[in-house]
């Protein structure tokens, strides 16, 4: 009996020492898998004995958790681009106003090379903005700031975002000057042709005033009178015709008609066309043509306009007894066509300017004309893939250049 008692006893005994051996191991390997877990999870072992429903959880977790990292980085990949090519600049500022990141557009709009780590004011550097963010800071409430400046010739609006989360913000900044720009030009634009059409209107007034006071009835002064207001209307129409005209290619509505063009035959067509105007105004007009030179893609009336407008300026500018010549010659980007005067000349600060809208060097020199021939041309020569510009000497006459692409 006693031997069945201590028989059981050690079978009892060598199963409690089984389970607690198998208990000690297995504690082992879960720590040890524990460890790998914490330290290289991507080399946990996907298929552990004993531990199938644990393995199997884990490399299900790693699979989740590689699925989403993959999610997250393409979204940050897309993210990045977008950031990386606005053209408005992105700054982010953490809670002590240092900088935390900037696009490439920031950087630039700021002119600053290392943003990062810097403070708002650093990299900002213009009190008005930064007192835009300083009040965001304060506030917690979305505050915006323009700015020009004029060292940079810039006008920036700055747009402070708080964010919620950190207790930093969000610093957006957009370039305006463009567009700044065109309001400018569409006021002065307005202002101008306002200007232009006062001159002639008040003349046309004073005329017919003078017409109506009874020197209607005399013979000399009459039909005079009448002559002058003739003249004005000639004047108005002209400006209208030309307003009308460059607004209809600046927005692109006037199609060139191109085919190929001989630069010759081009020359002498204008210079017929302008002959007896010269002529009269006591000038000697001619034309030197390079030999041999190729065709040119173009609108034939369009050019035509543009070399007539020339040869009309240089005859109002040159006194009589003197030349104009107009050349055509091979140029670096296609033909290139000229008109030569030996007249009054540019002054040099105004060379740059001769081809804006409205722009005149000196208006009682000019008399009549629009300032608005040159912008006209401008915009037909470059709608041909050209380029168009002027050389002068004051006093010793002017040479206006374009040069056309070949067929
Ligand atoms: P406008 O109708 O006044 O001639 P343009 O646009 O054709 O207008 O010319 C602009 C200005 O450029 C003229 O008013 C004149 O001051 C200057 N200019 C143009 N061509 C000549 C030239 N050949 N000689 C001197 N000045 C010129």
């Amino acid at each position: 009996m006693n031997f069945i008692f201590i028989a059981a006893f050690f079978v009892l005994l060598l199963i409690a020492i089984w389970f607690a051996w198998r208990y000690f191991a297995l504690k082992r390997r879960v720590s040890r898998y524990a460890d790998l877990l914490r330290n290289r999870p991507e080399s946990f072992p996907a298929d552990i004995k004993d531990l199938e429903s644990l393995s199997s959880g884990v490399a299900l977790l790693n699979a989740n958790f590689a699925a989403q990292l993959s999610t997250l980085d393409s979204q940050n990949a897309r993210l990045a681009t977008v950031l990386e090519q606005l053209t408005d600049g992105v700054l982010i500022a953490d809670s002590n106003g240092q900088v935390q990141f900037a696009n490439p557009a920031a950087q630039k709009l700021f002119d600053t090379n290392h943003p990062i780590g810097r403070s708002v004011a650093e990299v900002v550097r213009n009190h008005q903005l930064i007192e835009a963010w300083r009040r965001c800071q304060g506030t917690r409430e979305t505050q915006t700031e323009s700015v020009e400046l004029p060292a940079r010739k810039q006008f920036l609006q700055l747009v402070v975002i708080p964010d919620t989360h950190e207790g930093g913000s969000l610093l957006v900044v957009q370039d305006l000057t463009r567009v700044r720009r065109l309001e400018t030009v569409r006021r002065d634009f307005i202002s101008n042709v306002s200007h232009e059409l006062r001159t002639p209107l008040a003349s046309l007034k004073a005329l017919t005033e003078t017409l109506q006071g009874g020197a209607l009835a005399d013979p000399e002064a009459g039909p005079r009178f009448l002559g002058r207001i003739a003249t004005e209307v000639d004047a108005l129409a002209q400006m209208a015709q030309e307003l009308l005209d460059l607004s209809r290619i600046e927005s692109g509505q006037v199609e060139l008609i191109l085919a190929p063009l001989s630069p010759r035959e081009l020359l002498n067509s204008a210079a017929d066309r302008m002959k007896l105007q010269a002529e009269r105004a006591g000038l000697k007009i001619s034309v030197q043509c390079e030999d041999g030179l190729s065709n040119v893609r173009a609108d034939r009336s369009r050019l035509e306009q543009v070399l007539v407008n020339m040869i009309h300026n240089a005859v109002k500018f040159t006194h009589a007894g003197g030349e104009v010549t107009l050349l055509a010659e091979a140029g670096e980007g296609g033909a290139r066509f000229a008109v030569r005067d030996s007249g009054a000349g540019i002054p040099s600060e105004s060379l740059s300017r001769i081809f804006e809208r409205f722009y005149r060097v000196d208006r009682s020199r000019t008399g009549s004309g629009t300032g608005l021939g040159l912008s006209i041309s401008k915009h037909i020569v470059e709608a041909h893939g050209g380029r168009i510009w002027a050389e002068s000497e004051e006093g010793r006459g002017s040479t206006f250049y374009f040069e056309i692409p070949h067929t």
